[in-house]
C-alpha cells in the first residue's frame, strides 16, 4: 500500500539514545533539557529568533488567536486544512472568507480590504503547501487597517522567501510537527513571533499562564511538548537534508514525466525555497479526479484530497460562496510523496494517471 506520505523514521538505536537522556534525568515534560535542545537546535535550522515548541500544531494557532483574535471576525483562506477555520471558531472568533487565487492557492491578496469591517482584528492566512501568501501586500493591508497577521505555516518548515524564514513573517507564525509533515516529533508543533510582547503572552499561555509555581501572568492552557516528543525531534532533525533530497528527486519525477497538457500544477512564489512538502495536481473537472483515484486505489495506491472541501462549506462557516476555492478543492489532489518513494512505485503511479485521464 502506497500512501500520501509515510512517516520518517530515525534509526530506532538514536532514538533510543535520546530516550536514555530521558531516563538519567528523570524528567519527563515541563521544558526539560531535550524540548530546550530542540528548540536551540531548530533556531540555528530554520535561522528564526525565537520559536516555542509545543504539543501540537493545532494549539499554536488557538493561543495565536488568544493573543490576537480578540473574538472579532478573522479574515482567512477557504483553502486549507480545516484546523485553520476550525480553530477560529473554537476561539469564539467569526471566520470571514476571502477567496484564494487561482493559481498560487493561498488568500487572494486583492479581494481581502473589501472584506474589512470595523469588527475585523487579524488576518490568518495559510502558507498552502508550503507556497507563501503575498506577504508583502498583506502586511501592507493590516498596517493600514490595524490588524493583526497570524499565517498558519504548518507546511513551512524550511521554507524560506527572499532568503528568510517564512516563519519570520507575520505577528504570529504557527508550524506542525505532526507525524505527517516533512519534519515531525511524532505530534507536535510551534509557534514562531518577533514581538516580545506577544511572545511572553503565547509563552505563558503555553503553560497554564505560569509566571512562577505560585504566580501567575494570565490565563492559560498546556501546549507542552514533551521530552518524549521532543527525542523523536532530535532524531529526526540530523536527517533533515536527506528527507529534502529525496523528496526533491520524487517532485523532479512527477514534473517530467505527468502529462500536464491535462492537469495543472501550483504555481510557487517568485523567490521561494521550497521544501517539497507536497504535490498537488488539479484536474480539469471532479470526474476525471475520481476516475484517476479510482484507477490508484485498485492498486493500493492513496493519494488524499488535499484540502477538501473548501472550508466556507462547513456546517459552522457561514454561508459564505468562495467559487474559485470550491471548485480547485473539487479537483485537486496530493500525490504520495516521501523520501523513500521508489523509481517503480513512481513509474506506475504516473502510468495510472496518465493512462486515466
Ligand atoms: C497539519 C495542519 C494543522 C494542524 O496541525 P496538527 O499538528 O495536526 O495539530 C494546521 N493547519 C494546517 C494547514 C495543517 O496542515
Amino acid at each position: 500500500m502506497i500512501n500520501v506520505t509515510k512517516t520518517f523514521l530515525p534509526p530506532i538505536e538514536e532514538y533510543q539514545q535520546q530516550l536514555q537522556r530521558i531516563w538519567k534525568n528523570e524528567w519527563l515534560t515541563n521544558r526539560g533539557a531535550l524540548v530546550q535542545e530542540l528548540e536551540a537546535n531548530l533556531k540555528q535550522y530554520l535561522n528564526v529568533s525565537t520559536i516555542i515548541c509545543m504539543n501540537n500544531g493545532t494549539i499554536p494557532l488557538q493561543i495565536a488567536l488568544k493573543v490576537l483574535g480578540n473574538n472579532g471576525e478573522i479574515i482567512t483562506t477557504p483553502f486549507s486544512y480545516v484546523a485553520s477555520t476550525a480553530t477560529i471558531a473554537w476561539e469564539h472568533c467569526t471566520p470571514v472568507f476571502v477567496d484564494i487565487h487561482p493559481e498560487y492557492l493561498t488568500i487572494d491578496e486583492t479581494k481581502i480590504e473589501a472584506a474589512i469591517t470595523p469588527k475585523t482584528t487579524a488576518i490568518l492566512a495559510t502558507h498552502v503547501f508550503g507556497n507563501p501568501c503575498h506577504v508583502e501586500a498583506i502586511e501592507a493591508i493590516a498596517k493600514k487597517h490595524q490588524l493583526k497577521v497570524i499565517y498558519d505555516a504548518a507546511h513551512c518548515f524550511g521554507v524560506t522567501y527572499k532568503g528568510n524564514s517564512l516563519f519570520n513573517y507575520g505577528d504570529i507564525s504557527t508550524c506542525s510537527f505532526h507525524a505527517t509533515k516533512i519534519f515531525h516529533t511524532g505530534e507536535g508543533g510551534a509557534l514562531f513571533c518577533n514581538d516580545k510582547n506577544y511572545e511572553l503572552q503565547s509563552f505563558y499561555s503555553h503553560n497554564f499562564g505560569h509566571k512562577s509555581a505560585t504566580e501567575f501572568y494570565g490565563m492559560g492552557i498546556n501546549g507542552k511538548l514533551s521530552e518524549l516528543q521532543a527525542a523523536m525531534g532530535l532524531s529526526v532533525l540530523p536527517y533533515m537534508h536527506k528527507i529534502l533530497k529525496g523528496r526533491k528527486r520524487v517532485v523532479a519525477y512527477y514534473n517530467k514525466n505527468l502529462d500536464f497538457s491535462k492537469l495543472e500544477k501550483i504555481k510557487l512564489r517568485a523567490d521561494t525555497s521550497w521544501n517539497y512538502s507536497y504535490y498537488p495536481i488539479i484536474f480539469k473537472t471532479e470526474a476525471a479526479l475520481l476516475k484517476v483515484q479510482k484507477a490508484l486505489n485498485e492498486s493500493q495506491i492513496f493519494p488524499r484530497r488535499y484540502f477538501y472541501p473548501s472550508l466556507n462549506t462547513l456546517n459552522y462557516s457561514g454561508k459564505q460562496k468562495m467559487p474559485i476555492s470550491e471548485s480547485i478543492a473539487a479537483r485537486i489532489v496530493c500525490l504520495p510523496l516521501f523520501k523513500n518513494l521508489n523509481e517503480t512505485d513512481l513509474k506506475l503511479i504516473v502510468k495510472l494517471i496518465n493512462k486515466n485521464l
